[in-house]
């Protein structure tokens, strides 16, 4: 029977599984110093059922002759390229049947290079030149013809051709080179079965340096103009590698694992199977840095190489679960660096933390409808973030172990294949004998997160559950009464006995529990991985003594627990600071936890303090951080840890302004800008923070003389990153002015610096203003992708008339720049949300800051 194309697939934004790809050969000929290249492609193919068309993926890509050849009995037919459709979909129409049987396809075409970091792009470096591929995602169909699902993982054998000076890099190693005239072919060894994402492929000039001590041949590459320091990512390389192994027990599957650091940002690393690209302002150091890298390194290198087990060995079946394949990695990511690297105190940085922030009631949730590369470019970080929140809590709640093995036996079972969510959930129920779907689908499948209040009512304690935000912020889109979620609680009492644990899954709207004899506190986090709030109400005890007794994360989830429940309207802010003052004046308080809270004050200032009670502010906290007997002029104090000593002077110097901060950033300031400064990047940073936020129109000149004339590329990331901290008159025009100058090129440009400015309420008007005159010049710098994301500049924003003037701003682009709408949408509701708290919090703060 012939199956016509159109009624056999109903999902047109799918290829459908009548063909399916057995193996896939690309031969392509590459000069980075051409804007097109040329390819031919051989496809062996299984076809299910009679045809009359192959659907394939082919996006800007010019098919010049398409061959197909029956393997029984060596037939051969030329097929013709219908147009793509809207989900790049091409039909190669036969003239006759193509009845079912193995076949391989032949398809010579030439393309265009792309010049934004995303599919085949090129970019240079002074005179080098440099061709390289970021195919993720649903990109590979712009450099050759293919079945661009990540549910088809096959062999790919490549070849590439270029001038003889340049190297080519791919996923797998060389197997020889052809020299013929002034070209070199290089022909690779063929692909485990891969999916097309993970394909790779660089040209250009590279410097090589081999990574001792991993159990497979491994390198590291750097672009020849650069000089980095990669030394300390090469010698932690082994280590993160080392451990990720341990907890898979599964061998790595691939025949080597190359490391290439880019000076472009196409991502901040991609886990192409063999060979994971890094992005080198995340991944390089300065000599005279402490040694360690940072967490955020070790985390992105660590999460890469996850992802040989997560994502490329185990595929998701479909986009709609990219989370199995994003969450899953950064989970172990963060577990594996908390574990090997303890120094940079990880534990902290609790999971759900950066999840809450863009979790608002109009941003959808983790799983939904994927079809296409814009649904892709609107999901966001939500998928990491949250995701792997979730993945925390439902692992403490199964247990450490018994999560592992039935991890582990998840990779073994589904090894070279595809799973869905139902197949992961089966498999992790069965294999830890846990009822987990309603938890996974609860969260995964509802928009934000839940609000749990715990009541004493007698002896018994109530414990009910709500959305934590007012769901009439936003549209009919995101109207969610019914939500109720599955939420595994972790309960701690603190009796007079001492503390009592409790485990308890809440179910439904509302349960009931009774309390333990002598109950007079309770906390509701224990563990501090939870991915909801929860408040107290008729128990809890405000003081130090049952406090101490929580654990280093389990205070920072107070906290940080505290911090949103005043940002939802359910506390009040003076309470929180009152909280924040006490345990900063704890003498028990680690130093990692002062820290933190410090960098909370700092970025509370602006969410909390309306301007005219910033005065009063400054007085108050002057009187209880600096004029009591403890000194928390950190920076000052050369033993404590880098982020003590920049956050305390952060926010001494730009929110207290404090003198001796301010003093100490000016006597180190002309060293940094000279690149002569033995102060850390960090520290470095914080300097120029306050020299800015304290600055005038000579200073802005001085940093700008500095950016133009520095070849420091991470003292210029610096400077530019905080000349928009500048709030003198005019100071946000000459800031964005310079932004959109010649003297910062495209690869330095990027659209975020924006809302540097903005952050200080003085500058939120002026930030418009300018924007009103130059959007179309904004839009014309920032990538395709990145153009919705364009109103988050103003997402700390706090006012009516700011909102309004925004909206107005935008609203000329909305038919045409796809995810715009949501966007604005998500930032009317912060902003709503941060007027409607200050207003709220007002007259408790004012009362607070006049009691000295
Ligand atoms: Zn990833």
């Amino acid at each position: 029977m012939v199956m016509f194309i159109s009624m056999a697939y109903s999902k047109d934004y799918r290829l459908g599984k009548i063909v399916q790809p057995i193996k896939q050969s690309i031969s392509l000929r590459l000069d980075p110093q051409k804007d097109n290249f040329s390819g031919a492609t051989r496809i062996e193919l299984q076809i299910k059922q009679a045809i009359d068309g192959i659907r394939i993926h082919a996006k800007n890509i010019n098919m010049s002759k398409i061959t197909i050849i029956d393997l029984i009995n060596g037939a051969s037919m030329m097929l013709t390229p219908s147009q793509p459709s809207e989900y790049d979909i091409v039909t190669l129409q036969a003239p006759k049947t193509i009845v079912k049987g193995r076949y391989k396809l032949f398809i010579e075409y030439v393309a265009k290079v792309s010049t934004e970091p995303e599919g085949l792009y090129k970019f240079s470096e002074g005179k080098e030149h440099y061709l390289v591929t970021q195919l993720q995602a649903m990109k590979a169909r712009t450099v050759f013809p293919s079945f661009d699902e990540p549910s088809f993982k096959i062999p790919f054998k490549v070849d590439i051709t270029v001038p003889s000076e340049y190297q080519v890099l791919g996923n797998t190693p060389i197997e020889n080179d052809m020299t013929q005239g002034l070209y070199t072919t290089h022909y690779f060894r063929q692909t485990a079965p891969i999916n097309t994402d993970v394909l790779a492929i660089a040209v250009g000039r590279f410097t090589a340096r081999t990574i001792e001590g991993m159990p497979i041949s491994s390198t590291l590459y750097t672009t020849k103009g650069q000089q980095l320091d990669v030394d300390i990512i090469r010698r932690d390389i082994p280590t993160i590698f080392k451990h990720i192994q341990a907890y898979f027990t599964v061998a790595y599957p691939y025949q080597k694992l190359d490391f290439l650091v880019l000076p472009v940002y196409s991502g901040a690393g991609m886990e192409n199977a063999g060979l994971i690209t890094l992005h080198q302002e995340l991944v390089a150091f300065p000599k005279n840095n402490n040694g360690l890298g940072s967490y955020e390194s070790h985390k992105l290198i660590a999460h890469e190489i996850i992802h040989m087990w997560f994502g490329n060995l185990v595929t998701m079946a479909w986009w709609d679960d990219l989370w199995l394949n994003e969450s899953f990695s950064e989970w172990l990511a963060r577990k594996v660096v908390n574990r090997q690297f303890p120094q940079f105190n990880g534990e902290l940085n609790l999971p759900q933390l950066d999840a809450f922030w863009d979790d608002t009631p109009s941003t959808p949730a983790i799983k939904r409808t994927m079809k296409s590369v814009d649904d892709y470019n609107a999901i966001g970080q939500i998928v990491y973030t949250k995701g792997h929140a979730i993945i925390s809590m439902i692992e403490k709640h199964v247990g450490e172990r018994a999560f592992q093995l039935a991890i582990v036996d998840y990779i073994k079972k589904f090894s070279g294949k595809n799973v869905s969510f139902s197949d992961f959930i089966e498999h992790m129920e069965k294999h830890t004998d846990t009822t987990l779907y309603p938890i996974f689908n609860s969260f995964l499948t509802n928009p934000q997160y839940p609000l749990v209040t715990l009541r004493k009512i007698k002896q018994k304690l109530r414990i009910s559950q709500q959305p934590f935000s007012d769901t009439t912020a936003c549209d009919k889109s995101c109207s969610n009464e019914e939500l109720i979620w599955h939420v595994p609680l972790r309960l701690k009492f603190f009796t007079h006995q001492g503390i009592v644990h409790k485990e308890f899954l809440l179910e439904s709207n509302s349960a009931e529990l009774s309390l333990p004899k002598g109950t007079y506190a309770v906390f509701a986090d224990g563990g501090a991985l939870g991915y909801f709030r929860y408040q107290v109400k008729g128990v809890e005890n405000n003081s130090m003594d049952w406090m101490r007794h929580l654990s280093r994360q389990e205070k920072r989830s107070l906290l940080a627990n505290n911090n949103d429940l005043v940002k939802g309207g359910y506390l009040k802010y003076a309470d929180a600071l009152v909280l924040q003052l006490t345990l900063l004046k704890d003498p028990s308080l680690s130093t990692e936890l002062a820290a933190n809270i410090f960098n909370d004050l700092d970025s509370d200032f602006y969410d909390f303090v309306p301007l005219t009670l910033q005065g009063s502010y400054r007085d108050y906290l002057t009187n209880a951080l600096l004029r009591s007997t403890e000194d928390v002029r950190w920076f000052n104090k050369t033993n404590e840890s880098d982020k003590l000593r920049g956050n305390s002077l952060s926010f001494l110097g730009t929110k207290l302004l404090d003198k001796e901060a301010i003093n100490f950033s000016i006597a180190h300031f002309q060293a940094i800008i000279n690149n002569e400064s033995s102060l850390s990047e960090f520290m470095k940073s914080m300097v120029l923070k306050v020299i800015a936020s304290n600055g005038n129109k000579k200073d802005f000149e001085r940093f700008k003389r500095a950016y133009k004339t520095s070849d420091s590329a991470l003292l210029k990331n610096s400077l530019i990153r905080y000349m928009g901290y500048f709030s003198y008159q005019n100071s946000v025009t000459d800031y964005y002015d310079f932004l959109f100058s010649k003297d910062v090129n495209t690869t330095e440009f990027k659209g975020f610096y924006l809302q540097y400015p903005i952050y200080n309420p003085k500058n939120r008007f002026d930030a418009i203003r300018y924007l009103e005159n130059n959007l179309s010049q904004l839009f014309s710098r920032v990538a395709e992708d990145d153009k919705q994301w364009q109103p988050y500049s103003f997402a700390t924003g706090c006012s009516t008339a700011l909102r309004q003037k925004l909206n107005k701003l935008y609203r000329p682009y909305l038919k045409e720049i796809k995810g715009l709408k949501d966007k604005l949408a998500n930032v009317n509701y912060m902003i709503s949300n941060c007027e409607n708290m200050q207003k709220d919090n007002f007259s408790h703060l004012k009362h607070l800051l006049q009691t000295q």
